[in-house]
């Protein structure tokens, strides 16, 4: 079918499998045994989960992170014999279904303790993540929790730990001083729990962000997401990943406004000159937040394009006085090597997880395989 008025989201695969080979490359350079995983929750922040983690699988991915037990299952279906954890844990009632799909439950809660339980001594029960807070105060055992699992080991019955994992709060932020407070209180406390319980379970502690901070995130076993898809890992230095999203929608309409005109909803642009302006098929029900209205730049032909107006749900307007090459048909770019993820956050004040996770389903996706 031709979709000549829809917005395109490009996914190159080579670059994304590149992006998971430069961050294992990262994680080995620190911990020569380690293994790189990726997170792809939230449909692979946006992308397409059933594009990106073929791709991942394909470069060399073993290890998958998903938040929910639904998007496990529907990654289950897609990769038959991957290793998939659940980092939201297990919904109440529902171990049987870790079992059934061979998922790995992160275990945020004495209660998932117990829960798990129910199978974690068949012999075919998959392995459990045991989650240690330490200082994200969102999920996870907290210090009082991890005090009672030391007294009272027996609290793990039957259940094999292969991981014991925690999160950082500010990787993002390299001389963050919880960076390092984190770091050594996951050692400490990892190394308790191993003697506590009589297993020597290993560890995964870095995302995206934490892979660039060195020893202080070393693990046997990273947790990658955002920095995969092209979004940048290291905020203060140029951005080591390659882009993985191209993003242009087309011109449906050209007309000119006379000087004093007013522009899209509420009036919020006047036209300070007699102006040119150029509607595109993208909108905030894609994911283009109305935050950045006034604020959102595009490019065409290497130059920048001043979004106005109000965003609407299915489409923007730019003035384009001074290109007089866009027209009807003309395909403006939200998103390339040089317009990013991490433009596009600055223009919507928010952050590049926001943009990549509202990406809207309505665009066709053109897959540029590996
Ligand atoms: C989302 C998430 C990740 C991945 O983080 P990025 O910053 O996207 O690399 C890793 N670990 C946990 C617990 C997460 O929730």
């Amino acid at each position: 079918m031709i979709a000549a008025d829809t917005a395109t989201l490009r996914i190159d695969c080579t670059a994304l499998a590149a992006n998971w080979q430069r961050l294992d490359a990262e994680n080995r350079q620190t911990t020569p045994h380690a293994a790189t995983g990726a997170a792809v929750k939230a449909n692979a922040y946006g992308i397409g989960v059933d594009i990106a983690a073929p791709a991942l699988l394909a470069a060399g991915c073993r290890h998958f992170f998903t938040a929910t037990l639904d998007e496990a299952v529907a990654l289950r279906a897609l990769l038959p014999n991957i290793w998939i954890a659940v980092l939201n844990g297990i919904p109440r009632g529902a171990a049987r279904e870790f079992l059934a799909h061979r998922l790995h439950p992160v275990l945020n809660t004495l209660p998932d303790l117990a829960d798990w339980q129910a199978v974690a001594a068949k012999p075919n029960a998959p392995g459990a993540l045991l989650h240690l807070d330490t200082g994200m105060a969102r999920l996870g055992l907290d210090a009082d929790d991890i005090a009672a699992l030391i007294a009272n080991p027996a609290q793990l019955g039957a259940i094999k730990l292969d991981y014991l994992m925690s999160h950082f709060a500010a990787a993002d932020i390299p001389d963050a001083p919880s960076n390092a407070a984190q770091s050594s209180l996951f050692a400490a406390l990892s190394a308790q729990i191993a003697k506590s319980c009589g297993q020597t379970p290993k560890t995964s502690l870095a995302n995206s962000a934490a892979l660039f901070l060195g020893p202080l995130a070393a693990s046997d076993l990273a947790r990658p997401g955002y920095a995969l898809y092209g979004g940048n890992p290291t905020p203060a230095a140029p951005n080591p990943m390659r882009p993985v999203l191209h993003l242009a929608a087309p011109v449906l309409q050209i007309r000119e406004i006379p000087r004093g005109a007013s522009v899209g909803y509420n009036a919020t642009w006047s036209a300070p000159r007699r102006t040119r302006v150029a509607t595109i098929a993208i909108g905030y029900a894609d994911g283009i937040l109305r935050a950045a209205s006034n604020r959102l730049t595009a490019r065409h032909g290497g130059a920048t394009i001043q979004q106005i107006g109000r965003v609407s749900m299915d489409l923007l307007t730019f003035d384009v006085t001074d290109h007089p090459a866009i027209e009807r048909g003309s395909r403006l770019t939200l998103l390339d090597e040089v317009q990013t993820i991490e433009t596009l956050a600055e223009q919507a004040n928010t952050s590049g997880y926001e943009i990549l996770t509202s990406l809207g389903p309505r665009y066709r996706r053109v897959v540029e395989p590996l």
